[in-house]
């Protein structure tokens, strides 16, 4: 069973974000680097904060509107706030803020996954999923001498090192130590998990098999997309030819 590893990115393209690191990582509506980024009801990206703001500017109603799209929503008043703070997770962006975060962290210092501590960063551990410090990375060494972690230090990072980065599996959130990739998909309760987890909490989920959820949703997004292609032709077409067009449509709408 494969994790669910694979964004919306194609071949080379880890390359090609890379080149354009600055402009992918930019929030639209506060011209910052994007802190917890949430995507909206029209699918653009903004900060979690800058997202509760665009909700409540126009308070009085209670309405969203795009900055970059325009399209309009007005939610309920109730429930507003659960709605921003349940907004899904850009998880595309969320990696490419991670590669940017390597960049940076060749000269700035970050916080350490083991100690927390705000130090100087050495290496990344791609079997943990964890950035350490030096001392943190001796012991790290002296653990793994037995099974070797595949692990990069961030100064020696390398092209193919963003891509495995960028294309490490999602991992389950589960509080034990071990990395477990998401295999299953609760629609109801919207929560993804491991196949231990699924095992433990089958009573509460009523779990699927993430990639054929996946798959199925690729269909469905496929033959959503062929309508509406069909009604882009359709109108160009009778906008191209006003008069046919006008009268077709007329004749259509009063038959
Ligand atoms: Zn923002
Ligand atoms: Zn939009
Ligand atoms: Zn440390
Ligand atoms: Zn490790
Ligand atoms: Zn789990
Ligand atoms: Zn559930």
């Amino acid at each position: 069973m494969t994790a669910a590893t694979n964004g919306p990115v194609h071949k080379n393209s880890v390359a090609n974000i890379l080149k354009n690191l600055e402009s992918s990582i930019t929030c639209p509506q506060c011209s910052g680097v994007y802190k917890d980024p949430r995507l909206s009801v029209c699918l653009h990206s903004f900060c979690c904060k800058c997202l509760e703001q665009l909700w409540s500017h126009h308070s009085s109603k209670h309405s969203f509107r795009c900055p970059i799209c325009r399209t309009e929503e007005i939610a309920p008043v109730e429930g507003q706030t659960s709605r921003i703070s349940d907004s899904p997770s850009d998880l595309h962006l969320n990696r490419i803020l991670e590669l940017s975060k390597v960049n940076k962290l060749k000269e700035q210092h970050g916080v350490c996954d083991n100690c927390k501590e705000t130090t100087t960063l050495e290496v990344f551990c791609f079997d943990c999923d964890v950035f350490l410090c030096s001392a943190c990375n001796g012991a790290h060494a002296q653990m793994t001498v037995k099974k070797k972690h595949q692990e990069r230090k961030l100064e020696e990072f390398q092209s193919e090192d963003y891509d495995t980065l960028y294309k490490r599996p999602i991992y389950c959130e589960h509080d034990r130590k071990d990395l477990e990739g998401i295999e299953f998909y609760c629609p109801v309760c919207n929560v993804y998990m491991c196949g231990l987890c699924n095992i433990v909490d089958e009573e509460y989920h009523a779990t699927r098999d993430i990639q054929e959820v996946a798959d199925r949703s690729k269909v469905e997004i496929a033959e959503k997309a062929a309508i509406v292609r069909g009604n882009v032709a359709r109108f160009e077409r009778e906008f191209k030819t006003p008069r046919n067009g006008w009268r077709k449509s007329i004749g259509a709408s009063t038959r």
